[in-house]
C-alpha cells in the first residue's frame, strides 16, 4: 500500500503505529512541536508549532490522511486541516473529548451513568457545589489536563481556598469543573475502533491501576461480571455512534459497587491499549490505522491473559521481563526524565495463575512489589 498517513503528535503513541504500519507498507510522516518526538528517529518529522498554517499545509500535501497521537492539538487546526486532507477521528469528536465538560454533558445525554459534575466560575460557585456535592470531590481544569495534571482533591472545607489557589486562575484559559469523588474499588477502559463503514470492535475491557494519576500496571481482561463487560462495551459503542467516530478510542470508567460510572473518553490509541500488541489478534496501533485508512477492521480477540506495566522516569533493567516466556520489552528511546513515560512491558499467557507467578518474579527482580502487587492479586482473584 503505498499510503502515506500523517500524524499530529510524535510520542510514543506515534512511533507504535508506525511500528504496526510496517508490514502493512504504509509511510509515515510525523508533525510535532519537539525536535527529540520519540518516533523522529522511525519516519520524516516535520517540527512546528501545532498552529503554524503554512507548515500544516505542506504537511497535509504530503499525506494521504491525519491522525493524531495527541489529543491536545487545537481543535481548529484539525478543522482547518480536514478542509484539504481527510482527518480522523473528526475534528467535531476532538472538540468534544478535549472538554471534559462537553465530555461529560454528552454521558449524561447518551444514558451513560457518571459522577456529579459541575461547570465552575468563580470560588463561591466552588464553595456551594463542594457543600452539594459533599467532600471529597475533585477540581480538574477543563481543558488540556493529562495523567491527573490539573487537578486538585478536596478533602475538607478548608481545601476550598487552597483549590481555588492553585486553580483559580485557570478559569478564563482552560475552565474548571469540580466532580464529586467516586470511592472506586476498580478502574477499567474500554478501548475500541470504529471504521469509516460503521463497523464496531471492542478489546475485552482492560484493568487499571494508577499511581499518582499515572497508569502504572494494566491487566486483560478485567475482572467483572459479564453484565458489566457487556454495559462497559455498549457505553463505549453508543459514545463512537453519537460522534461518527473513526479510529480507536479509550472510554475510562469507575467501577463501584458492581455501578459503572464513566470518567472520560481519550480520542486516540490508548495507555491501556498497549497489550493489544502481543495479547491479541490485532493490536490498538493497526486497527486504528486499518480504521483511519477505510480498511476492514482486525480481530480484536484476545490470546490468554495480558500484563502491561508502565516504566515512568527511567527504564528498568530488561534482563528480568525479556527472561520470561512471556515477557516483551518496549523501549521509546527517550530521555530519563522524573515521571515520564519511557517505556513499558508486556507479559502474556494462557493462564492466569502462571502469569501473577511470572510477574510476582519480575516485582521481586526490579525491586517492584508495589508496582505488579494489584496486577497479582486480581489475576489470583478471577
Ligand atoms: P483523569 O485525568 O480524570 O483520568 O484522572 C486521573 C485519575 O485520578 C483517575 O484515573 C482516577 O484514579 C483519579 N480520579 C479522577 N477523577 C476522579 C473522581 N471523580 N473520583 C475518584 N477518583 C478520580
Amino acid at each position: 500500500m503505498s499510503l502515506t498517513v500523517g500524524i499530529l503528535g510524535g510520542g510514543q503513541l506515534a512511533r507504535m503505529m508506525v511500528l504496526a504500519g510496517a508490514p502493512l507498507g504504509l509511510r509515515f510522516e510525523l508533525y510535532d512541536p519537539a525536535a527529540d518526538a520519540c518516533s523522529g528517529p522511525l519516519a520524516p518529522l516535520t517540527v512546528a508549532a501545532f498552529d503554524d498554517r503554512k507548515a500544516l499545509a505542506e504537511f497535509a500535501a504530503k499525506v494521504d490522511v491525519v491522525t493524531f497521537d495527541f489529543e491536545n492539538v487545537p481543535a481548529d487546526s484539525a478543522q482547518w486541516l480536514a478542509d484539504q486532507v481527510p482527518v480522523y477521528p473528526p475534528p467535531s469528536a476532538l472538540a468534544v473529548a478535549q472538554d471534559r465538560l462537553s465530555e461529560k454533558t454528552l454521558f449524561q445525554q447518551l444514558g451513560i451513568p457518571l459522577p456529579a459534575f459541575a461547570d465552575i466560575r468563580s470560588r463561591d460557585e466552588l464553595a456551594a457545589k463542594a457543600t452539594e456535592f459533599g467532600l471529597p470531590c475533585i477540581l480538574k481544569t477543563r481543558r488540556l489536563g493529562y495523567d491527573g495534571k490539573g487537578q486538585f482533591r478536596l478533602r475538607s472545607e478548608a481545601d476550598i481556598d487552597a483549590a481555588w489557589d492553585a486553580l483559580g486562575a485557570q478559569v478564563e484559559r482552560t475552565g474548571l469543573i469540580l466532580e464529586g469523588f467516586v470511592a472506586f474499588q476498580r478502574e477499567v477502559s474500554v478501548v475500541a475502533v470504529r471504521g469509516r463503514d460503521g463497523s464496531f470492535r471492542a478489546w475485552p475491557v482492560t484493568g487499571n491501576w494508577h499511581v499518582d494519576g499515572v497508569l502504572s500496571a494494566s491487566v486483560a481482561p478485567a475482572v467483572l461480571a459479564d453484565a458489566e463487560h457487556e454495559a462497559a462495551i455498549g457505553y463505549a459503542r453508543r459514545v463512537a455512534e453519537h460522534l461518527g467516530y473513526v479510529g480507536v478510542f479509550a472510554l475510562e470508567l469507575f467501577c463501584r459497587d458492581g455501578e459503572l460510572l464513566a470518567n472520560e473518553m481519550a480520542p486516540r490509541v490508548h495507555n491501556s491499549g498497549h497489550w493489544t500488541i502481543e495479547g491479541s489478534e490485532t493490536s490498538q496501533f493497526e486497527n486504528h490505522l486499518r480504521a483511519v485508512l477505510g480498511l476492514p477492521l482486525g480481530s480484536t480477540r484476545m490470546l490468554g491473559h495480558a500484563c502491561m506495566l508502565n516504566w515512568l522516569g527511567a527504564m528498568p533493567d530488561p534482563a528480568p521481563v525479556l527472561g520470561q516466556a512471556s515477557g516483551h520489552w518496549h523501549d521509546y528511546g527517550k530521555q530519563p526524565r522524573d515521571g515520564r513515560k519511557v517505556g513499558h512491558a508486556t507479559l502474556r499467557d494462557d493462564d492466569a495463575d502462571a502469569l501473577a507467578d511470572a510477574l510476582l518474579q519480575v516485582g521481586l527482580e526490579l525491586d517492584r512489589q508495589d508496582q505488579v502487587a494489584p496486577a497479582v492479586h486480581a489475576l489470583r482473584n478471577r
